[in-house]
Parts: C-alpha cells; structure tokens; sequence
C-alpha cells in the first residue's frame, strides 16, 4: 500500500491566512530589484492558500491520478501562533475526522496538540486515539516550544501505549514564526527518552539534510521524510540526497511524504512521483518500494 506520510488538509481553517502572508513577505525580499512591482505582487500573491479543499475530494482525485493509496492529514494546532485566526481546536480535528470519514481508507489522521494546551491537550490526544483511530502525532515547534520539552512527555507515553509515532517539523518555515526549536537535533534529547516511539524528522531529506540523516543512522527509531522533495528537484540536489541515503545505507528510514497541498504550485502530484525516486537506474524496485510502502509499515510496529 502506498502512503503518502506528509499532507495536509486545504483549508483556510486549518492552514490560517497569516501562515502564508509570512512567506509572501520573505519572498518580495529576495527578488531582483529590478522585477517591476506588477511581478513582485503577482509572485507574492502565489503564497497563499489556492485551492481550498474541505471536503478531500479534490486531494483523493490527486491521490488516485498518481497511485497513492492513502495520505497522513497532518492536524497542525495554530492556536497559541495565530489565536485570532485559527478556530477551536476542536473543531479542526472534527474536519480532519468528517474528510477521513467521507473518503474510507484514504485518510490517516495524525493529531496536533501545542503542549501549552496543558491537560485539556493530553486529554484531547487521548480521546482522538479511543473515540476517532488518529494514527499519530504531529508536533510544529515553530509555534514556539521544542519537541524535547518535557510538557510532552504525556503525548509521548500515549504514543509508546498505542504505538503511534510522532512526525515533527523541521527547518525553517512562514517567517510569522520561529525558526528556533526547528533543528533535528532538537528532537535528540526525546528520542533518546523515549526509545519505543518512533520519530519522523519532517522534511529532513531537503533541509538540514546532514543532521537527519546522521541521526536517522545512528538513532534507532527516528527516521526522515520527503515532503518538500519537489524543491529539492527543482535545485537539482534530490538525486545526491538519495545517493546518500543509498550510500550510508539508510534508505530503510526514508518515508514518502509530499506535504500537499503546499507544493500544488508546482503541478500535480502525479507529475511528481516519477521523480521522487532520481533519475532512473538510481534506486532498486525493492529500494523503491521500502520508501512508498514498506519503510511506514515499521512505524506502527514499534515494540
Ligand atoms: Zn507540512
């Protein structure tokens, strides 16, 4: 079964306006100054939300144009970031669980909670594994704590009870929130703590690619996914990234992810899938198959 482990649910109430306007601000900086003003506003405006998609229906279409049998719909809690943009946490695991439900199968959840929500967060969490089957958690550090804090300590027993693992961001992201926090090594001190829950470094095969792939070598259960691999292409680094891992012997850590609908600027994901295994010849059938299907299937056998 192919998985997708990295994608999001398109909506304005769970990927909140400020999110975006963060980087469409960054990116105005970066362009030649002599792109008249009509360019630098239309390339701007490009980092928003395009195609909202409550319902799924439009991200199953995706999945099925490009053989994906089921996507992780990571929930990310804005709550303390954007407080005046983002609705009741409650409300946005009840979409997460109304699109799972309108599509059977095709949806795994993963439950985001900021660790400042307190008992009412470790409460949440649990009922979200006993009343709705959430297949795990999500963590973003960039709203402002770091994924070794003891305050998730109590997220972390649930996840080794159940065996969920946890998928936590890293690198940098919107510029409206912090970079801190965002390292893989952040994520060191918890997964030594706690050596039955496995660890997904999100986004470790395109940014601070040295250190997650160091730890996704020596670190028993932390591994590494792909989501963002369509920039990594686009610079032309991918093909390296994937001799690396083939090199160091790794590539049983290294997941599948996408991070749709963030990257949907860039065409489908059907156009992308040819590419995310390198140019031809690099990756076995079997290599090819451990990153798709066979490398998530470790994640939720943890003993
Ligand atoms: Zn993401």
């Amino acid at each position: 079964m192919i998985l997708d482990c990295h994608t999001h649910l398109a909506s304005p109430h769970t990927l909140p306006e400020p999110f975006f306007a963060g980087w469409g601000e960054n990116i105005r900086r970066l362009l030649p100054p002599d792109l008249p003003e009509r360019h630098r506003a239309k390339i701007a405006a490009r980092y928003r939300l395009e195609r909202p998609d409550p319902s799924g229906d439009q991200h199953v279409s995706e999945l099925n144009a490009a053989g994906i049998d089921a996507a992780v719909s990571l929930i990310v809690d804005f709550g303390f970031a954007f407080p005046e943009a983002f609705p009741p946490l409650e409300e946005v695991f009840a979409l997460h669980h109304a699109m799972a439900l309108r599509h059977p199968g095709r949806f795994w959840v993963f439950a985001g909670i900021d660790p400042r929500r307190g008992s009412a967060g470790v409460d949440l969490f649990a009922r979200s594994i006993a009343k709705w089957g959430v297949r795990g958690l999500k963590l973003y550090p960039p709203c402002g704590y770091s994924p070794s804090d003891p305050a998730l300590d109590p997220y972390y027993d649930l996840c080794a009870q159940h065996k969920l693992p946890v998928l936590t961001h890293t690198g940098p992201t919107s510029p409206r929130l912090s970079f801190q926090h965002t390292r893989p090594m952040d994520v060191e001190a918890a997964a030594q703590r706690f050596p039955n829950v496995n660890f997904i470094l999100a986004h470790g095969a395109v940014v601070h690619r040295e250190d997650a792939a160091l730890l996704a070598e020596y670190r028993p259960n932390v591994y590494v996914d792909t989501a963002g691999f369509q920039v990594a292409v686009k610079r032309g680094e991918w093909n390296d990234t994937l001799m690396r891992y083939k090199r160091h012997g790794i590539l049983r850590k290294l997941l599948f992810g996408s991070d749709w609908p963030i990257h949907a600027e860039h065409g489908p994901l059907s156009g992308w899938m040819p590419r995310l295994t390198g140019e031809p010849g690099l990756l076995t059938a079997a290599e090819r198959s451990w990153i798709l299907e066979d490398n998530h299937r470790e994640l939720w056998s943890c003993t």
